[in-house]
């Protein structure tokens, strides 16, 4: 178990918070993942813009780690590695999305229609 996983533990532990149901952690997970979008309700700023807002980057800042330390507890407390999930779940989608295919511009010939191909294909095999 990495170093993370393993303070996360602790920390749950330490509280007897390490018999959480899975469904109440999934809540919990989707709940912040609320708050975090209430950081960008009624607008729809560029990352640019966003990273200058130095209000705003420690508010999504403080909600983003809610919604990190929600799904990690989540997969520490089901045993699931971290790092192995999200590698295998990175590897599907960049078999899903070819870079080469992805890395066009958009506005480029063709590139939406492409985009929109695999995405149906993908759709219909699940
Ligand atoms: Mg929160």
């Amino acid at each position: 178990m990495k170093d993370l996983e393993k303070k996360i533990l602790k920390h749950l532990k330490e509280r007897n918070w390490d018999n959480l149901r899975p469904a109440d952690m999934a809540k919990s997970i989707m709940i912040e993942g609320a708050e975090l979008l209430e950081n960008f309700q009624w607008e729809n700023l560029s990352l640019e813009e966003v990273k200058k807002n130095k209000a705003k980057m420690g508010e999504i800042e403080k909600e983003l780690a809610d919604v990190l330390i929600c799904a990690i507890q989540m997969a520490v407390l089901l045993k699931l590695d971290v790092e192995k999930i999200v590698l295998r779940k990175l590897k599907a989608v960049a078999l899903k999305y070819p870079a080469a295919l992805m890395r066009k511009r958009k506005g480029e010939p063709g590139t939406e229609e492409v985009y929109w191909k695999i995405k149906k294909a993908y759709r219909s095999k699940s």
